[in-house]
């Protein structure tokens, strides 16, 4: 049996910077800022939500307590579903491996990723993606990403009732951090560079298999094997 672990943004979603406009909207509508706030500088990808808010606490000189992170968060989710309208869209390829891993029998497939769950299943509702995904682990789990496999794995364990060989668990991602928190656990680890890095950046990273998109099906299921 095998378990996919899929990263979201820049993996199964382009979103565009949707997430992006949603918090600059949040931090304007929360913390009485100018509306463009230049947020563009933090190094958001691979990161959790809640690192993330802590990153933007910190940028615009409000201290990161648990209440403005929440605060900040909340506000984001409520302004995500407008953003995602203008320019998400999925990968290629994606919604075709997919619904193949949904119908095959020795493969399961869950999330792992930093957004929170409520941002993951606003995101991938709209596509009608998220019914593909029967558990996972998000940032609600922890705000650091390596943190997240072991959550992901604990919930692929109850929901499937088999346990995964590292050797047969694969962490899906487009970031350096997915790789890592595919290191930590022992899992395989697949970088697409189909968001900000490139093949050679991701390459320095060592996963153990790269690939440039998800639109050859049939060299993803060659390389899960
Ligand atoms: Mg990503």
């Amino acid at each position: 049996m095998k378990l996919l672990l899929w990263d979201i943004d820049g993996t199964l979603l382009s979103t565009g910077g949707a997430g992006m406009r949603a918090l600059e909207s949040a931090v304007a509508a929360e913390f009485n800022l100018p509306r463009h706030i230049d947020l563009g500088q933090i190094d958001w990808a691979g990161r959790t939500d809640g690192w993330i808010a802590e990153l933007i606490c910190d940028r615009i000189g409000v201290p990161h307590t648990p209440e403005n992170t929440d605060r900040l968060l909340s506000a984001y989710v409520a302004l995500l579903p407008s953003h995602l309208e203008e320019t998400t869209e999925v990968l290629p390829g994606v919604r075709e491996i997919l619904e193949a891993a949904h119908q095959h029998p020795d493969v399961q497939q869950g999330l792992l990723t930093g957004n929170m769950e409520v941002g993951a299943r606003t995101k991938l509702g709209y596509f009608d993606l998220w019914d593909y995904f029967p558990f996972g682990a998000f940032a609600d789990d922890s705000s650091q990403r390596n943190d997240l496999g072991p959550h992901a794995l604990r919930r692929a364990i109850a929901h499937t009732g088999h346990t995964f060989e590292p050797a047969n668990v694969w962490i899906i991602g487009d970031t350096p951090h997915d790789i890592a928190c595919g290191k930590v656990i022992g899992a395989k680890t697949m970088a697409v560079s189909t968001g900000h890095h490139t093949t050679d950046q991701l390459a320095s990273h060592k996963p153990d298999a790269l690939v440039r998109d998800l639109a050859n099906s049939a060299k993803f299921w060659q390389i899960i094997g």
